[in-house]
């Protein structure tokens, strides 16, 4: 199901900015992934709404979950920006704190989301 795949593709590439960065090799190359299943979903009649969902929901009502997954996402990403050690490639300490809140909130968030489509 290449939809799936391409979902899959993307929350790996996502986590993989996070966990490593992105000018990572490991990330670069899951953005490469991301972007050929993409294209190939594209190809075979899925719309960009289909691995870019426009709200959570669809609907006006905060979703705290995807809000605190935005943040955690968010949160380590200024956090890389202003840390010497972390833009040199290794992963600090409360950046390592971060990343394990991220992928935890990124985990719940993809779970809900798989139930919700069944
Ligand atoms: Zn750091």
């Amino acid at each position: 199901m290449p939809i799936h795949r391409a979902r899959t593709a993307q929350n790996l590439a996502i986590r993989a900015i996070a966990a490593r960065g992105l000018a990572h090799p490991i990330t670069l190359a899951l953005l490469a992934v991301a972007a050929t299943t993409a294209s190939r979903a594209w190809d075979i009649g899925h719309r960009v709404t289909d691995t870019h969902p426009p709200a959570p929901n669809g609907t006006l009502v905060p979703d705290d979950l995807y809000e605190r997954y935005m943040t955690a996402h968010r949160a380590l990403a200024a956090h890389r920006t202003g840390c010497t050690a972390c833009r040199s490639r290794q992963t600090c300490q409360p950046a390592q704190r971060l990343v394990e809140s991220f992928t935890r909130l990124q985990d719940a968030y993809l779970a809900r989301q798989k139930q919700k489509r069944g």
